[in-house]
């Protein structure tokens, strides 16, 4: 393979320059972190499974309108996306209690909310990802009125129809974290789209029957194989055979690698919607 520039490298993935401008590569690594990158470990498999689970979502919303960054996948572990400048906020959505809503303000984990409740937290790894608000994300420019009226359209259309999906297959959607990123047009006009990545590393999915806890929190919190519970999810998407790839604690390189491609052809072919643009606003250029 010809060497590739690595443009960033991140906790659970390395992001490679794309073969066209405007394109990039992400890589799903199997390292896995929790509390601010405190505890650490490689779990074989979980970037096979979290690059297919998070294409597949990302294709499914793109069908319902959702603008992704998603283009298509390129091999078990990597997918080629369209490069953003991302907004530094990190989006979550609840539905029920759990994590550090439940811990915060002691409301008992499992609680169902009576209506999504919106966070904001800032990215910035060396602050560790302080909740923020609408003020703060005004007063220090993160995104402008119309940018977070888009962000929050968009995340509570993305958490109804996510909902509906995992409810279908016995999952129930606890919260999830969304980020999201620009892309700017010929006339310097801009456009958003949903950027990074959509899995068990970044949702909260609960068996909806037994209550089993089938994602990240599994390394948080020592509940067993990280990994059992991510292949139970991209089974029951259909992402992959019955069984799974995972045996033994081991990967099934020959079995991964024959798992079909997920194609986005939508991505390329959407007509983007602009951002509607502040009276006196100059467009933004690139
Ligand atoms: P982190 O350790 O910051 O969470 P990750 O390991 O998740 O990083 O790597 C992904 C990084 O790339 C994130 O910082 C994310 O904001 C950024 N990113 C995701 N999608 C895109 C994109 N389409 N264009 C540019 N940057 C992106
Ligand atoms: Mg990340």
């Amino acid at each position: 393979m010809s060497k590739r520039r690595v443009l960033y490298e991140g906790k659970a993935k390395t992001i490679y320059e794309g073969p066209e401008p405007g394109t990039l590569i992400q890589y799903f690594k199997d390292d896995a972190t929790a509390f601010n990158a405190q505890k650490k470990a490689v779990i074989a498999g979980k970037g096979v499974l979290n690059n297919r689970i998070s294409a597949h979502l990302m294709t499914k919303l793109e069908s319902i309108g959702i603008p992704t960054h998603f283009m298509r996948s390129l091999n078990m572990r990597e997918q080629l996306v369209r490069q953003v400048e991302i907004i530094p906020l990190e989006v979550v959505i609840r539905n029920i209690a759990a994590g550090s809503l439940s811990k915060r303000l002691a409301v008992k984990e499992g609680t169902i909310l009576t209506q999504p409740v919106l966070e904001f937290y800032y990215k910035k790894d060396e602050l560790g990802d302080p909740m923020v608000n609408e003020h703060h994300i005004m007063t220090f420019g993160w995104a402008d009125p119309y940018e977070l009226d888009e962000m929050i359209h968009m995340t509570y259309r993305i958490n109804d129809y996510l909902n509906g999906l995992f409810a279908g297959i016995g999952l129930r959607l606890v919260d999830f974290k969304l980020e999201f990123g620009r892309i700017y047009g010929e006339y310097g006009e801009v456009y958003l789209l949903l950027a990074d990545e959509i899995s068990p590393d970044n949702c909260r999915l609960w068996d909806a029957q037994t209550g089993e806890k089938l994602d990240k929190d599994r390394f948080r919190e020592d509940l067993g194989d990280l990994v059992e519970g991510y292949q139970k999810i991209a089974e029951r998407l259909g992402l992959v055979p019955k069984g799974g790839i995972i045996e033994g604690g081991n990967i099934n390189e020959q079995l991964a690698a024959s798992l079909g491609e997920i194609e986005n052809e939508l991505a390329e072919k959407r007509k983007l919607r602009g951002l509607k643009m502040s009276p006196g606003n100059k467009p933004r250029k690139v």
